[in-house]
């Protein structure tokens, strides 16, 4: 017998679990279930079932998996393989059809597969917490000697608590750690009870209540709808019970949440659950008062402020079915349903439903996937279309719906550019703008002040010889912030003291330039002194409490400037705001990346949606140095579709998505070299397999990322470009694993970003 022949036979014939571990790597791992759980017939009473998890040792720590599939064989010997330690679920956390969306996205975006599953549960559920919550209680042992019980009386507060216990028994009284604390018992002396014997813990766990009730189709039609969206409702529910995605492409104000609704109410009588999925975790509380208000059944939130136990609830009631409706940002489109029948996402156009480290998911081309695998409609909502939805439109995969009108009385706002090329500004703010500002507070309306933040900071500058503040860190300039007085990276948070003289010359004749909204904030405010200025930005909404009372003062409805960043641009309805001013349009024209402009463009439609959304009519005014450019042109006088129709072109010309599928790999470490060196042996594999197997791949880099350094790390990239997707797909499920063998001499950091939202 040849030696590979004799290792053949060594391998393991029997039943293997593959289990998916949160570790780097790309792979299952092979373990043999218990003695008591083998099952080699695969019968329906197995406790083994795909998408339980399992307690396992991985190296020498104990690790929570998920069990993926069941197979027969290894390529691994029997004394190789470890058993599993302990089975967590009695059933499955994962639906099959979301666990097999949860395979192929593994797939799709070269993510480690434990790394995918791990992500797409709650925490606890991740640390191996059982699923259901337990509720423990203390009662009386049942034997107790006499002996004992003649011990007892020697410790009077044992005896005492002892005494509690049984009187609450006799009464059929649970007694909880909460009782017992109340009546100034210690859990230490709640302890030594139980271990001595004379007290012992009940653990029950609680059963699941039954799944939501279907409600009424009709009750709820309060709003007559118009012609355009009596025309989208009836366009998606005719494809109800099977698979269908649609663009419900809207101008603001259109009344695209009543579709929602309109197609929810028909999902939630027929007992369907419905996921809404939204950018912003500030807007989930206005959508959630709107479905309640609406519909008789529970509603539930999913997003980052929620504490553990909160989620893990929201979570179940969800994977249950009792909950009608559940509203959740990005990461919530891995949540099971029972009886799943709509997905919706709100402002599809989104960066924020794009995850931009670890597993780089879009939560928005999930849906479409989680769609087919069950059955369900995906409405995709926007005034603003992302190149990619409007294209799915064009190749057929999305219907496209549209609602040009809006609804109730309100009108479009009138936009219109000032040319700014003359330089002549005060504190960035032409002469014209600053009269139209105060003319609309005269006349008791609210005024919106729109900064683009990017690359619009203020940064400290010496007028004496040109220096810059500049990151030690980063290759980024510092942000000067008022209070406190201070300079900041924000790219990696490093803070620094004013200095009182430039450290390149000596001079004292240091300068801010640029504009940030503290700086605005406190020129508007000397500007319009009877008025209030409220600043909405990350900075002045570190709490959620914060920004609803920011909002609410705007809603009190006084004039008043709101003066803001892209936060104020979502979603929001202020019906008393007329004027719109974005003070400046350009940062977006020459955008170092691709999507630049088509962000800018959604950025001031949303922002210009913000103004004359009730009965008095709206203006919008964009100042721009560069206001012949034919994206300003387009998006004023004509419309967004126009402007996207040029983009296309552009798109096509430059073969860059949704023409090209793109994917970046980026690698950064201490020293330049190190990524360089990496990179390099990624690009000769690269091109050594695009010969091998006839990938039509183009390859662009390894070059610096356009932020070369940052928190002092160098950052090099190297660009994917195909327009097969399946030829970048092959490519990368053979060059992935090997990248994890690629040798370099310190360690660096890569990551593999599939359909990158931004190339920086
Ligand atoms: P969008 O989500 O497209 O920005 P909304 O759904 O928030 O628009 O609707 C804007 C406003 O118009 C809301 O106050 C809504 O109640 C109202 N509205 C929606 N549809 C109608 C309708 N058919 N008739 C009257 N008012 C409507
Ligand atoms: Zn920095
Ligand atoms: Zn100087």
């Amino acid at each position: 017998m040849s030696n590979i022949q004799k290792f053949q036979t060594n391998k393991y014939h029997g039943q293997v679990l593959k289990v998916a571990i949160p570790t780097p790597l790309r792979r299952l791992f092979d373990y043999l279930p218990a003695d008591e759980d083998i099952d080699e017939n695969h019968s329906k009473q197995s406790k083994l079932k795909p998408g339980i998890r399992v307690l396992v040792s991985f190296g020498r720590r104990s690790v929570v998996g998920v069990l993926v599939a069941i197979a027969t064989g290894s390529a691994l010997e029997q004394r190789q393989l470890k058993k599993i330690t302990q089975i967590l679920d009695e059933s499955p956390l994962f639906p099959s059809p979301l666990l097999k969306t949860l395979l192929w996205s593994a797939a799709y975006y070269q993510h480690p597969i434990g790394e995918v599953l791990s992500t797409a549960l709650p925490s606890n559920l991740r640390s191996g917490d059982p699923l259901n919550e337990t509720f423990h209680w203390w009662k009386i042992a049942k034997s107790v000697s006499a002996e004992a019980m003649s011990a007892l009386t020697c410790a009077p507060k044992q005896n005492a608590l002892y005494r509690l216990l049984a009187s609450n028994d006799k009464e059929n009284t649970k007694t909880t750690i909460e009782v017992i604390k109340k009546a100034g018992f210690t859990k230490p002396l709640l302890n030594e009870l139980t271990k001595k014997g004379f007290a012992e813990e009940i653990i029950e766990t609680t059963a699941s209540a039954e799944a939501f009730a279907a409600i009424d189709p009709v009750a709820f039609n309060k709003i007559s709808l118009n012609k355009e969206q009596s025309t989208a409702v009836e366009a998606i529910n005719k494809k109800r019970g099977s698979y269908s995605s649609f663009l419900l492409d809207g101008v603001t104000g259109s009344g695209k949440t009543e579709v929602y609704m309109r197609v929810m109410q028909e999902q939630l009588a027929r007992g369907k659950q419905c996921l809404v999925m939204v950018p912003e975790i500030g807007l989930t509380p206005q959508t959630i008062a709107r479905f309640e208000e609406r519909f008789p059944c529970p509603v539930v939130a999913l997003h980052s402020g929620l504490n553990n136990k909160e989620r893990l609830r929201a979570w179940r009631a969800a994977k249950e079915g009792r909950a009608g409706i559940v509203i959740g940002t990005r990461s919530a489109i891995f949540t099971p349903l029972a009886k799943p029948g709509l997905i919706v996402i709100d402002e599809e156009h989104d960066p924020s439903f794009k995850q931009q480290e670890g597993f780089r998911y879009s939560a928005r081309d999930l849906a479409a996937v989680r769609g087919r695998e069950e059955k369900l409609l995906i409405i995709l909502g926007t005034a603003t279309p992302s190149l990619e939805s409007l294209y799915n439109v064009r190749t057929k995969k999305y219907q496209h719906l549209k609602l040009n009108q809006r609804a109730g009385s309100s009108k479009p706002a009138k936009m219109e550019l000032v040319d700014v090329a003359d330089g002549n500004l005060d504190n960035g703010f032409s002469s014209q703008l600053l009269f139209r500002i105060g003319k609309h507070l005269q006349e008791g309306n609210q005024v919106l002040v729109f900064i683009n933040r990017r690359g619009f900071a203020p940064i400290l500058n010496c007028q004496a010889c040109g220096w810059i503040s500049e990151c030690e860190n980063c290759i980024a300039q510092l942000t000067v912030h008022a209070k406190p007085p201070s300079m900041r990276c924000h790219h990696c948070g490093i803070v620094k003291l004013l200095p009182k003289y430039c450290p390149h010359c000596k001079s004292t004749n240091l300068a801010t330039l640029g504009m940030g909204t503290q700086k605005i904030e406190s020129f508007l405010s000397k500007k319009y002194s009877q008025h209030k200025v409220i600043r909405i930005d990350r900075d002045s909404t570190r709490s959620k409490k914060r920004l609803s009372q920011l909002l609410d003062e705007v809603q009190k409805g006084d004039p008043c400037i709101l003066l803001g960043t892209q936060m104020l641009a979502k979603g929001h309805h202020f019906p008393n705001i007329t004027l719109v001013a974005i003070v400046d349009a350009d940062a977006g024209l020459f955008s170092a990346d691709f999507r630049g402009q088509e962000q800018m463009a959604q950025t001031i439609v949303q922002v210009a949606g913000r103004s004359g959304r009730a009965d008095r009519e709206g203006e919008v005014l964009i100042q721009s140095r560069h206001s012949n450019h034919s994206t300003l042109q387009r998006l004023t006088q004509k419309s967004y579709g126009e402007f996207t129709e040029a983009l296309f072109k552009e798109r096509e010309q430059t073969f860059m998505p949704p023409f090209a599928h793109l994917c970046l790999i980026r690698a950064e470490g201490k020293e330049f070299k190190t990524p360089l060196a990496f990179l390099q042996q990624v690009a000769a594999l690269t091109e050594q397999l695009c010969k091998q197997h006839k990938f039509s791949i183009e390859l662009l880099g390894p070059l610096p990322a356009p932020m070369e350094k940052r928190a002092g790390r160098f950052r090099l990239q190297l660009l994917l470009k195909s327009g097969k997707r399946t030829d970048l797909q092959n490519l990368l499920s053979i060059l992935a694993p090997l990248m994890e063998t690629v040798k370099v001499t310190s360690s660096i950091r890569w990551s593999i970003d599939i359909d990158p939202s931004e190339l920086i």
